[in-house]
């Protein structure tokens, strides 16, 4: 086609009329530029609608159109360059002129399409080339580190140069592909594991047929995908993968960027593999204590640096002077192991270096070879700590093994088969224990030695065992001379990888001593447990908050319940606020070193008036000294109380016959004062000198009188009434005005004087006031029968109070000449009287000091100067 473009040219003129030949592409025009025909061989190439174009700018590419401009004359005398659209969808590029043809014109085109493709190969090889040599530079020569970043920088100039989506390179190392880098930082389709298979097609067939290309492309996200194959001696080594390239592909410049790439990055990346592996078997080397050596035909021993470093020896030493490094015990073998492995024997031999370590260990070495080629190498590896475990291990076995066979439990094992136990071992004590010898009848049957009684739980035994893993049980088993034997047998059974059973291991114990120890505690605890039942004594256990935790039947009785209802009681519900507030104030006191106490409590118990019980009671501490729980026991006094309380009141009403004949004067006085004036004023009111003032008088003498009567009378009933039940404070001295009350009128009526010395301070104490004031009357009453009897000159009785370290002290002083010191030890007896018989009972005293004695105080008696002085000396009652 050139050809007849130059033809053309050189005809310097254009042909003329009909005698054009039908080259290339003709238009022939009219005036104004209309077609009126086309013609030449390219015509075929134009798609119809440019064939039946009416103007030649219709035919043509949008950008040659617009080269066009106005009527044909004005495109005359210069070459035009004009593209159209072909039906094969390339652009056909053409090259040509116009000339006068007859009244209209002829544009004769030539294809120029191969003469501009020349000289764009040309420009695009220089390109390539270029790029090329860039790649290739900076990739061979970054560093180390930064070669997969450089590779994927030139990856990413590759995806430009080929204005695609993205390039990956692919490497096959060992077997396997890896893909190192991308243009992209992430390949955003197909997964690795997806691609590979078929790069492993591509490795075996050196090529992808069009069905693993359509393949590939479908897990490229269906994007056009080019696989450019790098090889090496044939064989494909690595690939790119180019998505969606846009620029026109020409294999030998693809080719050539591949190569450009790929060549330094595989060596590159060879090398730096190699050189990791090298230090990681350097490194492995090392921590194993391992490393090569070799019989060099001089006769030296060569080792790996490493190595030689580790046993502190040069690389290359003499045979002799390697045996002197080993143990000399080990020295032959090491000798006899090298001749023979010269011989073709392999050599594998564990050693010890006669040197010890920095711990002052033994050094094992595990030394290997054999002849290959003629040559006589191998490895050393260090196992002074695989030896050190297996010393460790085989000690602690040893141990263990000892252990066994001095345990006084005797350890067995039962071998599993079609559902029965068979015994496979028995520790060495079973014959100390037994007696039975380890190849008997009943090692073998030991259910056969189980005592009659017990065949039960040994059956049950080995059910239990099989069905949930483990068993704890006991019985008897016959001994060697036909006695028994308490075992206790704790069984585990072991099972394989599947659950299936496989043994039983277990021990026995011989618990004879404690099963018969457990059977003597059971029955002293029955024997105990009935001794508390029968006790006519309560007997219970309560915590210190007071809540019942067992309590026997006569307590159960008491509370009127079942002894099965009192665990949970609490025995403060019976009693009054005042008196729970102090049983728990007296088990506060309570301490391990003083665990014991006892009172005398009084409860409020259903549907009785009162009960008084002496109580008993014993502290259980814990380790810190804290209070557990209480043991007591306790007994029903009530009745003693009662009888007590009768005596008492039987002593007040004998005080009070004492008291009649002072009483009897004390009523009489005021009487007499009464009839005197009652007669006075009848007198006066008879013989009319009576006036209103005198009567008044009169009267108001009587009312005194009258009232002081009845306070009298008041006094006497109230004394005469038992005492109250609760304890009441009050002050001291106000049960000496009532004595005084009673008694003074008495007194002075016979010729006594009492000197009552008022405190100045109105002291408290904690009791009954009419129990004290009998005692008071007591003594009063006893200073004044000593003063009479003795016929004591100015007989004086004093009364007075004191105060000493918080406590009350009352004192009655008479000055009769005092007690007799041989009868002092005796007047508190009951019944003790030295006065004539229907005159003194001897129970004043001794009832008094009872009831000192429950106020917490003391009656004490002394001979003073004069006469007896008698102190009652009594708690204070602080009120705050
Ligand atoms: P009673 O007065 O009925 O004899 P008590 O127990 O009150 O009984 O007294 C016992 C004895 O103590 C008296 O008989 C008496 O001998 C002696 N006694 C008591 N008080 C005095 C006193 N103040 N001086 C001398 N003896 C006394």
């Amino acid at each position: 086609m050139s050809g007849a473009f130059e033809r053309w040219l050189g005809g310097g003129q254009p042909l003329a009329g009909a005698s054009v030949p039908a080259v290339g592409l003709q238009f022939w025009l009219d005036e104004q530029g209309d077609v009126q025909h086309l013609g030449g061989p390219l015509r075929a190439q134009l798609p119809p609608v440019a064939q039946r174009a009416v103007r030649v700018q219709d035919a043509l590419l949008p950008h040659s159109a617009v080269v066009l401009e106005g009527a044909p004359q004005d495109w005359q005398g210069q070459p035009l360059d004009l593209d159209f659209p072909t039906v094969q969808g390339a652009s056909l590029r053409t090259r040509g002129w116009l000339q006068r043809q007859g009244a209209g014109w002829l544009l004769q085109l030539f294809d120029i399409g191969d003469l501009l493709g020349a000289q764009q190969h040309q420009a695009v090889r220089d390109d390539v080339q270029r790029l090329a040599v860039e790649i290739g530079r900076a990739v061979r020569e970054c560093t180390g580190e930064r070669l997969l970043p450089v590779i994927a920088q030139q990856l990413q100039r590759l995806a430009e140069h080929w204005q695609a989506r993205a390039v990956q390179v692919w490497c096959h190392e060992q077997g396997d592909w890896h893909s190192h880098a991308a243009s992209d930082h992430h390949w955003p389709w197909a997964a690795q594991a997806q691609v590979r298979p078929w790069l492993h097609v591509l490795a075996q067939q050196g090529d992808l047929d069009d069905r693993a290309l359509a393949e590939l492309q479908v897990l490229c996200g269906g994007l056009p995908l080019r696989v450019l194959p790098y090889r090496e001696g044939g064989q494909v080594q690595a690939c790119l993968l180019c998505v969606a390239a846009e620029a026109p592909f020409a294999q030998a410049a693809s080719e050539a960027l591949v190569q450009a790439l790929l060549d330094p990055f595989l060596a590159r990346w060879r090398q730096q593999h190699m050189q990791r592996s090298t230090d990681h078997l350097h490194d492995l080397q090392r921590q194993l204590g391992a490393g090569g050596w070799h019989w060099s035909p001089d006769g030296l021993l060569e080792l790996e640096a490493a190595l030689a470093e580790r046993l502190g020896l040069p690389c290359a030493v003499s045979i002799e002077h390697w045996l002197e490094q080993l143990h000399p015990a080990d020295r032959e073998a090491a000798r006899l192991a090298l001749q023979q492995v010269r011989e073709g024997q392999a050599l594998s031999l564990d050693l010890r270096l006669s040197q010890a370590d920095a711990q002052g260990d033994t050094r094992w070495l595990h030394w290997v070879g054999a002849l290959h080629g003629g040559q006589v190498r191998g490895v050393v590896l260090d196992i002074s700590a695989l030896k050190a475990q297996e010393q460790q291990a085989g000690a602690a076995r040893a141990r263990l093994e000892n252990l066994i066979a001095s345990s006084p439990a005797v350890i067995y094992v039962q071998r599993y088969d079609e559902g029965a136990l068979h015994s496979a071992f028995f520790s060495a004590s079973l014959e100390p224990l037994l007696g039975w010898r380890s190849d008997g009848e009943q090692v073998r049957q030991p259910g056969l030695a189980v005592h009659p009684h017990d065949r039960e739980q040994w059956l049950e035994r080995t059910r239990t065992l099989l069905r949930e893993g483990q068993v704890r049980c006991r019985y008897r088993l016959r001994d060697q001379l036909g006695g028994y034997h308490w075992i206790l047998d704790e069984a585990r059974l072991l099972r394989d990888d599947l659950g299936q059973p496989l043994e039983v291991v277990g021990l026995w114990l011989d618990v004879s001593d404690a099963t018969e120890a457990a059977e003597r505690v059971r029955q002293s605890e029955e024997r105990y447990r009935a001794l508390v039942d029968d006790s006519p004594a309560m007997i219970c256990r309560y915590r210190p908050d007071l809540q019942v935790l067992f309590g026997n039947r006569p307590l159960a009785d008491y509370l009127e319940c079942a002894p099965d209802q009192l665990a949970g009681m609490n025995l403060g519900r019976w009693l009054s606020d005042g008196d729970r507030e102090a049983f728990v104030q007296r088990l506060a006191s309570l301490t391990p070193e003083q665990p014991l106490s006892s009172a005398e409590i009084c409860l409020q118990l259903p549907g009785r008036e009162q009960a008084w019980w002496v109580w008993a009671d014993r502290g259980l501490f814990d380790a810190q000294g804290r209070l557990l729980e209480v043991q007591a026991v306790g007994r029903d006094n009530t009745e003693v109380r009662r009888s007590q309380r009768q005596l008492l009141q039987g002593a007040k009403m004998a005080t009070l016959g004492e008291l009649a004949t002072g009483l009897v004067h004390e009523i009489n006085q005021p009487l007499n004062v009464m009839r005197m004036a009652v007669t006075n004023s009848l007198k006066r009111l008879h013989s009319g000198t009576a006036d209103v003032p005198y009567l008044s008088e009169k009267l108001q003498r009587i009312e005194t009188q009258v009232e002081r009567t009845v306070r009298l009378v008041e006094h006497m009933r109230v004394y005469g009434r038992r005492s109250e039940l609760e304890r009441q404070a009050f002050v001291a001295w106000r049960a000496v005005d009532g004595a005084l009350a009673l008694l003074g009128e008495g007194l002075r009526g016979r010729g006594v004087k009492v000197q009552a010395e008022s405190p100045a301070s109105a002291l408290q104490v904690l009791g009954h006031p009419d129990q004290l004031e009998q005692v008071l009357i007591n003594l009063m009453v006893n200073a004044r029968d000593a003063l009479l009897e003795r016929r004591t000159p100015a007989p004086c009785i004093r009364l007075a109070q004191q105060q000493v370290e918080g406590r009350v002290c009352l004192l009655v002083e008479d000055n009769a000449g005092g007690i007799d010191p041989r009868l002092l030890g005796r007047i508190f007896e009951p019944f003790f009287t030295t006065k004539p018989a229907g005159v003194g009972t001897g129970l004043g005293l001794s009832v008094s000091h009872g009831i000192i004695e429950a106020m917490g105080g003391t009656l004490e008696v002394a001979n003073a100067e004069h006469g007896a002085c008698f102190r009652v000396v009594l708690p204070l009652y602080n009120t705050s």
